[in-house]
């Protein structure tokens, strides 16, 4: 299974307490991370494995909604900044959006992010 992390800037402190707080789940070897550049990077300072997109503004987000219209990503966590404006929102709509066609769990916010993640937890 390929979970596709992606956070804005304002709560990406966030994002690694709860990459931490469910490490045990997200080490396993059937799951494979990717991310978006930064956001991957601090996973990787936190010790995760991840596979590093480019960073969101200049693309990430439309190279991991590339990878869900193809079938390799198969769930979405994306620690959404709702207090903060961003240049790349328009990338950001379309993969909501190709989530949506592809019927892809997408989390837009960390309690849904560790709902889905219990959810599969005993699944994988
Ligand atoms: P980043 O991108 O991980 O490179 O900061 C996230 C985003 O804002 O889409």
């Amino acid at each position: 299974m390929e979970i596709a992390i992606i956070s804005h800037d304002g709560k990406k402190v966030d994002m690694v307490q709860f990459l931490n707080k469910n490490k045990d789940i997200l080490s396993r070897e059937n799951i494979q991370l990717i991310a978006t550049g930064t956001t991957g990077g601090r996973a990787e300072k936190a010790g995760f494995k991840v596979m590093k997109m480019l960073s969101g503004p200049i693309g990430g987000d439309a190279q991991i909604a590339a990878r869900v219209a193809e079938g390799k990503t198969n769930m979405v966590f994306f620690f959404k900044d709702p207090l903060a404006s961003h240049p790349h929102e328009p990338d950001v709509s379309m993969l909501v959006r190709v989530c949506d066609v592809h019927n892809v769990p997408l989390a837009t916010n960390e309690a849904t992010a560790q709902l889905l993640l219990d959810a599969i937890a005993t699944r994988v």
